[in-house]
């Protein structure tokens, strides 16, 4: 058993948690800087089971701003300081039927006016890049009796893409370990340690007179005493704060991922006129929240499906792909708007869990005294990482603003629970 102090201590080696550590360390070069994780290495929680997609296109300006900043982060990472991260601009493409394109034309004006890309595509051009792509069910019966939407237009956005989130995890830790900071794996941390800032060593302490703060963790190695502790311990962070009265402000939902890769879906990694890099974007169809992208780097397609209502909170420790809910479910939707995809069944697959802000969908960096709570990412965790961490190491610096990759300013406390200050977003998957 173990008995250690250090300035910081950071519960959970996901992206979060080491983008944190990073930045907190590149700004704290003297500080001993822990990083704890219960698995054996990085990202092993949701992080490597990631989509690795991001996208800059968000109706609220903190979302843009935390993605925005993150991805050229990503360019810089890659560019500059040589990490292989696969990042491929393959771009987001939506499939909008006429009634949606006209709900949504005012967010995406505003969205415009902020500098995001976007390019709207005709049938006929949609029709040009995606030749296997079918847009109208007319004296399709069944596809009607689905309320499957026709498809009127298309929505590309260039500044979005693919990313290996495992590749971007590890370059944190690199770097973290570059600098100075330590790492171990294979240890849990069982409790938050809340102690008074006087100890006075009666037994009883800390009473209701005296002030408190969260001063380590004991973990399943021995105590780890700390100044600061951050938690960033996504989808598991209730274990640790529900214990000592504090808000996570986020529930577990699982997600599940497909994995295709057959010369069927050959037409699908040759797409023409959009991202230069061939393969399909990651392309939204108009019903069902089906989503689909080619992955560059396999020449395999990548399937998932945003099913909200229907599918219940609740926190699994190693959550199972569901092979039915693709054969019974997702696949119907699928070969009616690319019947390539016909007798297909997936040939990997896997399932993870989102951490949810179902309030405003977007993450919280949340100072109490001694600790600093970082998650709720809400299923857009990677492509914010990197402006996330910047805010985590701001708030621990007491600024009142972080400065995002770029220079562009962000206000720490907008991203707090006690003084929030976000607007809810609304253009999501
Ligand atoms: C299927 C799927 C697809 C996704 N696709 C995308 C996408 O395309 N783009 C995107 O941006 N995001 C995506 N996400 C979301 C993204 O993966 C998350 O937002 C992100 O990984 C959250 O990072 P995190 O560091 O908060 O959590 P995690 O990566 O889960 O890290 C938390 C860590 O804490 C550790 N831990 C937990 N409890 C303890 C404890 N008591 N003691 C010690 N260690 C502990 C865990 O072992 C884990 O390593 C997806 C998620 C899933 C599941």
């Amino acid at each position: 058993m173990i008995s250690m102090d250090c300035d910081i201590l950071v519960i959970g080696g996901g992206i979060l948690g080491f983008s944190s550590a990073y930045h907190l360390k590149s700004q704290n070069p003297d500080k001993r800087i822990i990083v704890i994780d219960k698995n054996s290495g990085p990202a092993q929680g949701n992080t490597a089971k990631s989509e690795g997609a991001f996208r800059n296109v968000f109706a609220s300006e903190t979302n843009f701003l935390l993605a925005d900043s993150t991805i050229d982060w990503f360019n810089h990472l890659q560019s500059r300081m040589g990490y292989d991260l696969k990042l491929n601009y393959i771009g987001y493409l939506w499939l909008f039927s006429e009634a949606q394109r006209r709900r949504l034309t005012g967010v995406l004006d505003t969205m415009r006016m902020r500098g995001i890309e976007l390019r709207t595509m005709g049938k006929e051009e949609l029709r040009e890049s995606i030749p296997d792509l079918i847009m109208d069910f007319q004296g399709d019966e069944e596809a009607e009796m689905m309320g499957l939407e026709p498809v009127e237009v298309g929505l590309f956005a260039p500044k979005c893409g693919s990313v290996d989130a495992d590749a971007v995890c590890r370059a944190y830790e690199a770097e973290f370990l570059r600098l100075g900071g330590e790492v171990k794996y294979g240890t849990e941390a069982r409790r938050l340690l809340v102690k008074p800032k006087e100890e006075l060593g009666i037994s009883g302490e800390p009473f209701i007179w005296q002030e408190k703060h969260v001063a380590g963790a004991e973990t399943t190695k021995g105590v780890i005493e700390a100044g600061t502790t951050v938690v960033a311990t996504g989808v598991w962070s209730e274990g640790l704060l529900n214990p000592i009265g504090l808000e996570s402000m986020m529930r577990p939902k699982k997600r599940q991922l497909f994995v295709f890769k057959d010369p069927k879906l050959g037409g699908l990694m040759n797409i023409r006129g959009l991202s230069g890099e061939g393969a399909l974007p990651l392309t939204i169809l108009p019903t069902s929240g089906v989503y689909l992208k080619g992955e560059v780097t396999e020449g395999s397609i990548w399937l998932g499906c945003a099913d909200n209502l229907g599918r219940k909170f609740s926190l699994e420790e190693d959550p199972q792909p569901e092979k039915e809910y693709y054969t019974n479910n997702i696949y119907h939707v699928l070969v009616k708007y690319l019947p390539c995809f016909a007798d297909l069944r997936p040939m990997n697959m896997w399932a993870g869990q989102y951490a949810i802000n179902s309030l405003d969908m977007t993450p919280v960096v949340s100072p109490s005294p001694g600790m600093i709570y970082v998650g709720a990412a809400s299923g857009s965790g990677i492509m914010k990482s990197d402006a996330i961490g910047r805010i985590v190491s701001a708030e621990y610096a007491e600024r009142k603003e972080a400065e995002l990759f770029g220079g562009r300013k962000f206000r720490v406390a907008d991203l707090g629970i006690a003084t929030r200050n976000v607007e809810k977003e609304t253009f999501i998957i």
